[in-house]
């Protein structure tokens, strides 16, 4: 498997061995406070393709798109892990901090960027949006 992890305490884990689809950082108002950091550090996987295991439970917000997001995380520890946005379809967001290996993460993209916390640092050499990029 090229990709896998868990939640803080292991009743929750995954892997994959596809290749994510997009990799980013999101920093809409609606991540920071599920994360409750600066930015959500995102990779998207077709959600057919990642295997699961344990209990996730749901929460629906609305994320910065207006749009609704069905976030996944451990009933047990609590640790965010997933995110389905409404907006991307078939697509199930990982969060990089839970991968066991996080150097595989290489985000290409930050969106959201209007609402980037004033203590954050974005790396300048990769393309920002103020909000969600256009669609190709
Ligand atoms: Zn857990
Ligand atoms: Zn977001």
């Amino acid at each position: 498997m090229k990709y896998s992890g868990g939640c803080s305490c292991g009743a929750v884990r995954y892997e994959t061995s596809a290749d994510p689809v997009v990799q980013g950082n999101c920093h809409c108002h609606s991540c920071q406070r599920m994360t409750g950091s600066g930015y959500s550090p995102t990779l998207f996987f077709p959600v057919a393709a990642v295997s699961v295991s344990g209990e996730v439970r749901h929460y629906s917000s609305t994320g910065g798109s207006g749009n609704t997001v069905q976030r996944g995380f451990c009933p047990q520890c609590g640790s965010q892990l997933f995110g389905q946005p409404a907006v991307m379809p078939g697509l199930l967001a990982i969060r990089a901090g839970t991968l066991d290996d996080t150097a595989l993460y290489k985000p290409a993209i930050n969106i959201f960027t209007s609402s980037m916390a004033t203590w954050d640092h974005v790396d300048p050499s990769l393309p920002s949006f103020p909000e969600m990029p256009p669609r190709p």
